[in-house]
Formats: structure tokens, C-alpha cells, sequence
């Protein structure tokens, strides 16, 4: 991936809100804080997709280095080789690109700097800061006592350097049992800071990695990793969500305990004349989203138990999910911009996803029929056998989306709720001997009604006014406009309707025991005949198209045949959710 970013700076930047962390960053620059530069990173652990929480980190993290001429790394934060894969780097890298945001050179990975961390953890056992511990994860828990009791000191805490070295070269050597012994760093037990109370920085882990296979039986923690690893790469803005305010301490404590030329001389500027300044770490509030659950552990649950179909099912959060389900990295960019960044928690309301998405493909999503529940309707003077092509706009408002080509026959198909034999008051579609114009066509009265049996309506037999096409006929009221498909021409189509997947706004919250219990049972609905017109699947055809009148759709990537095309419902043209 090239670094298109940093040739210059964003010239949409002067547009975007301000918020605390871009203040923060415009200030560091006019104080030439870390030389000037600004290097963020996104660092993604490969244990799961990606969710549109991550997206509000990648936006800020991608847009505020584009917004001052920076740069951007994708690191993945691999030190946890049990929870990981390469289906999940691989799912990463495609999103985060789909987004349309380029990483600064090669694809980072922790797991690449584990040479380095091996070394720099040598130091600081030879600083007398860390040590081999034998206690047992147990007793380990137990001696680290609670928020309100100081923790105890292992009594391996004293253990001489030679014996720490010659340990931890034997842990790494695969002598030892997973458990049997940690590294940890020396700093305070008695620390209000529970993660400041001697934290582990290795484990014995047998077990291979999805990058460096069996080269090491110990792994680095991510707190050991991760302000390593910023520092390797120069990051200047290490930015995070809040749960890890607790454990900036940490972050700065093993930077600043390790000699700063032997980080600079491994790190990506070494070759340059730089002042090294460590990176440093700035937490935000993370994205909630009410009727939407985004713990990976959760997600992850819903697919390995087939509550949902994949990772992608397009009613999961994960931006493989609502890329499928038709959202655009537009409307994505655009929600992440609008809910802003903060250092306070809230849950922001489904209505704005919504309204970014409509927005987006009001504009740019051109305009089909298609019948959802068929209902067949004879011209009884139109020919048999004869077509016309009808040549309607694509887009309302939009000409420069040209026309497209409707055909109209004698036989159409209109949906069943737009017929009613015994109307409600109010009801302006169409009435047995009542009018209604069809979408971009005719006028059309309805002159009989055709019954099976059991009384359900089979067919409506109707004449056009053949004066009407594309007139308003003077002195005649026909309020009532609705869609259509040439039986003849018609595509045959499947429809999947979407809804939310949880009939509670916090799925996650304590009052729920088990999200299982708050699915919402309608959370899809299949329609296997509908009927879309033929534009709508032709060559060329737009991925995202707005179904007169039944909302945003867009053809499944995975699931459509030439047989049968697949629409997956991207969103309603109205909010839904504010009556529900
Ligand atoms: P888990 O769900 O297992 O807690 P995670 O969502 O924190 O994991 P990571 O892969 O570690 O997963 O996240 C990568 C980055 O995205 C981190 O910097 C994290 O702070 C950020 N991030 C994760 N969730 C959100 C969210 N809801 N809003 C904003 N940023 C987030
Ligand atoms: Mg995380």
C-alpha cells in the first residue's frame, strides 16, 4: 500500500470539528513538541472483525495524520497468538482499506519487534527492574490484592540478575511448563494502581503464532507491547479508548526505564537526526450504540453459535457486515465525524447511523422498482404482446445520472398493499373503480376484481388512460402514485428485509443475563418473489439502488446467481426506529 497521505496536507481538514485531541495535536505542532511530526497508529488485536466502533478510532487515527500532513501505521497487535488468525489480518487490512484509508508503508505487526522486546526485557532484568517469578497465576491473583488492599511481594522479587537472566533465557529455551514461571517488572505492590502492582510482561505460552510459528514459547503482554512498539515506529499520538487511562502509568514507566538511545537505535528514524521524543498516550471515549452490541467476545459468540450467518451477516456491526448490507465508507466517515470525539462516555442513537446512510445514498444511490409482493394487473387495452419503453431518470435530482429503460406491457405486477378491496379512510392507492397514476407512466382505473375461492384477490383488471403518460390530466384528482414491474420484463429477486438485531437498546447492559433472550425474532425476513425491474440487474448496473417507495437495497456480493440476483435492504427511507 503506498502513503498517498502525507504528501499533503488534507485540504477538507479546515472543515472538520474541533475536538480535544485535535486541539491537543495543533498545540504539539506549534510547540514543534515531537519535531513537528505527527504519526499515529491503529492497532488492531487480529481476534475478530472489525466493528463500527473500531471505525470511529481508524477515523480519527487515519484523519488527524491526513488533517497535519502525518502519517498512519496499521499495526496489529499480535501477542496473544491463541485468539488469533490470519482470516482476521487478512479481514482487517481489506476493511481498513475499503474505508479508503492508506497505512503508512508496510503492514506493522508487535509480533515483528519480539527480537527487540526479548532484548529490551534483558535490560531491565539488568537494571535489577524486572524478575523471574515462580508464583503460580493463583498466587499470583492472590498476592495482588484489591482495590482496597496493597498487594504482597512475590518472594522471588529479590532474585539476583545473573539468576533472572538465566531464567528467563530457560523460559524462552522451552524448559518450562506454561504457568510455571512469568517475567514481571519491579515496581510497587503497595501501588493504589493495581496495574502498576509488578505486572507480568511474559508468559510461557507453547503454542505457535499465526506470524512466527514456533520461534517463541513466551509471549509478551500487551501493556510490554505496546508503548515498545510505539516507540519502535516513532509514533508520536499513541491514541486509545479509556479503559486503558489506568494503564498510561505502566506505558510510561517501561519506556522511561529503558535506555532511550537503544530504543532510538532500533527504531524507524534511526538513520535520521531527529530529537527522539517518546510517544505518549491520550485515551478517548469509546463508541456505544444503543440496540447494538460490539464486545468482540460477544460478536464472536453470535457466529460460532449461528445466531447470525458469518462475521459479514449484514445485521452484525462489523464493517464487513454493513459493507454487505450497502453501507459506503462515505456514510461511515461521515457518522464517525458526526459523533465526535470525547473523553465522556455516552451511547449514541441508532438514528444517526441511519440518517448517515440515507443521506448518503439519497444522493448517490439511483432509483428502481421493484414489487416486493406481487399482485398481477391486466391492461385489458393494451395489445397483447406489445411493449413500450418507457425512458425514466435515474436520479430525481441528479441528470447527470442519465435515464434508464422501463418497459411496459399489457400485464404488470404492483404490490399487493397497494391494492385495497375495502379501503381504510384515508387510503389513496388503489380501490376497486378508483384511479391511480403508475410511477413515470399512465393513469389507471381499476374495473374488476378477480377472486379465488377463498376470496383472495388474484388479479385486477384495468384500463390506462392513454393520454396521461407524463401528463397531469386537467381537472382529475389521483393522489395516489404507485410502483410497477412488466410481468414480462420483470427479474425474479429475493429480498431480504433487515431489523435490528436486538429488541433492547442495551443488549450488553447488567439487566440482560444473556443476549439470547433480546434477539428480535423479525430481525430478517426473506421475500423470495419479488420482482425488480430490469435496470436494476442489468450489465454496469449500481450496486446500491433505492427501490421506489421500499427503501435502500443493494445486491449481495456473495449470495446472488445470474438466476437469482440477492438485494439485501441497506436501510428504510424513513426512520422507523423513533415510533417503534
Ligand atoms: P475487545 O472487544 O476484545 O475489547 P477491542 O475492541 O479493544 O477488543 P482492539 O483490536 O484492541 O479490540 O481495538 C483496536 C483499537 O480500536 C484500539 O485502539 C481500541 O481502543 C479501539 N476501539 C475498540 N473498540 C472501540 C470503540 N467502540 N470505539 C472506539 N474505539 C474502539
Ligand atoms: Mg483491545
Amino acid at each position: 500500500m503506498t502513503d498517498s497521505d502525507s504528501d499533503s496536507k488534507d485540504p477538507s481538514a479546515g472543515s472538520a470539528a474541533s475536538n480535544f485531541i485535535r486541539n491537543m495535536i495543533a498545540q504539539d505542532l506549534a510547540s514543534q513538541k515531537h519535531g513537528g511530526r505527527v504519526h499515529t497508529r491503529f492497532p488492531p488485536e487480529p481476534n475478530g472483525y472489525l466493528h463500527i466502533g473500531h471505525a470511529k478510532s481508524i477515523c480519527l487515527n487515519f484523519g488527524v495524520a491526513k488533517e497535519n500532513g502525518g502519517h498512519c501505521n496499521l499495526r496489529f497487535d499480535d501477542t496473544n497468538p491463541a485468539k488469533e488468525s490470519q482470516e482476521f489480518v487478512d479481514a482487517i487490512k481489506d476493511n481498513i482499506a475499503w474505508l479508503g484509508f492508506n497505512w503508512h508503508g508496510e503492514v506493522r505487526y508487535s509480533s515483528s519487534y519480539f527480537d527487540y522486546l526479548y532484548d529490551f526485557a534483558v535490560q531491565l532484568i539488568e537494571k535489577s527492574q524486572a524478575f523471574v517469578c515462580s508464583l503460580s497465576p493463583e498466587e499470583s491473583r492472590e498476592h495482588r490484592g484489591s482495590l482496597t488492599e496493597p498487594g504482597r511481594n512475590s518472594p522471588d522479587r529479590d532474585r539476583s540478575v545473573a539468576e533472572n537472566l538465566q531464567l528467563f533465557a530457560r523460559m524462552r529455551g522451552g524448559e518450562f511448563a506454561e504457568g510455571e514461571y512469568s517475567l514481571r517488572a519491579k515496581i510497587d505492590m503497595g501501588s493504589p494502581n493495581i496495574n502498576m502492582r509488578d505486572p507480568v510482561l511474559y508468559r510461557i505460552r507453547h503454542i505457535d503464532h499465526h506470524q512466527t510459528g514456533d520461534k517463541w514459547c513466551i509471549y509478551p503482554t500487551y501493556d510490554y507491547t505496546h508503548c515498545i512498539s510505539d516507540a519502535i515506529e516513532n509514533i508520536t499520538h499513541s491514541l486509545c479508548t479509556l479503559e486503558f487511562e489506568d494503564h498510561r502509568p505502566l506505558y510510561d514507566w517501561i519506556l522511561h526505564k529503558l535506555d532511550s538511545g537503544s530504543l532510538r537505535s532500533v527504531s524507524d528514524l534511526s538513520d535520521s537526526n531527529f530529537d527522539y521524543v517518546l510517544p505518549e498516550q491520550t485515551e478517548f471515549a469509546k463508541l456505544k450504540l444503543n440496540f447494538t452490541m460490539m464486545g468482540k467476545r460477544n460478536l464472536k459468540e453470535m457466529v460460532e453459535s449461528g445466531v447470525v450467518n458469518g462475521w459479514d451477516d449484514p445485521r452484525m456491526p462489523t464493517l464487513a457486515g454493513m459493507r454487505r448490507r450497502g453501507f459506503t465508507p462515505a456514510s461511515i466517515k461521515n457518522f464517525c465525524e458526526s459523533v465526535g470525539v470525547s473523553r465522556s462516555e455516552s451511547v449514541v442513537d441508532m438514528s444517526m447511523l441511519e440518517h448517515a446512510i440515507r443521506e448518503d445514498l439519497d444522493s448517490s444511490a439511483p432509483r428502481a422498482m421493484c414489487v416486493l409482493n406481487p399482485l398481477k394487473l391486466v391492461l385489458s387495452n393494451v395489445d397483447e404482446g406489445q411493449a413500450e419503453h418507457l425512458e425514466l431518470a435515474r436520479h430525481p435530482k441528479d441528470e447527470s445520472m442519465g435515464r434508464r429503460t422501463v418497459p411496459f406491457s399489457r400485464e404488470l405486477l404492483i404490490d399487493r398493499s397497494d391494492f385495497e378491496a375495502e379501503p381504510p379512510p384515508g387510503f389513496k392507492r388503489l380501490i376497486p373503480g378508483g384511479e391511480v397514476r403508475l410511477r413515470g407512466a399512465y393513469i389507471i382505473r381499476c374495473d374488476e376484481v378477480v377472486e379465488d375461492s377463498k376470496g383472495v384477490v388474484q388479479q385486477l383488471n384495468c384500463t390506462i388512460d392513454k393520454d396521461t403518460l407524463g401528463k397531469r390530466p386537467q381537472g382529475r384528482k389521483v393522489k395516489g402514485v404507485i410502483h410497477w414491474v412488466s410481468a414480462a420484463h420483470g427479474v425474479k429477486a429475493k429480498l431480504r428485509l433487515y431489523d435490528r438485531l436486538f429488541n433492547v437498546q442495551i443488549p450488553e447492559g447488567k439487566d440482560v443475563q444473556d443476549y439470547r433472550q433480546v434477539l428480535n425474532p423479525d430481525s430478517l425476513i426473506e421475500l423470495n418473489e419479488c420482482m425488480v425491474e430490469p435496470s436494476a440487474v442489468a450489465e454496469g448496473a449500481s450496486p446500491n439502488y433505492q427501490f421506489e417507495r421500499e427503501g435502500y437495497f443493494r445486491l449481495d456480493a456473495i449470495d446472488s446467481t445470474d438466476e437469482l440476483p440477492v438485494f439485501n435492504r441497506t436501510i428504510t427511507l424513513r426512520d422507523s426506529w423513533s415510533s417503534k
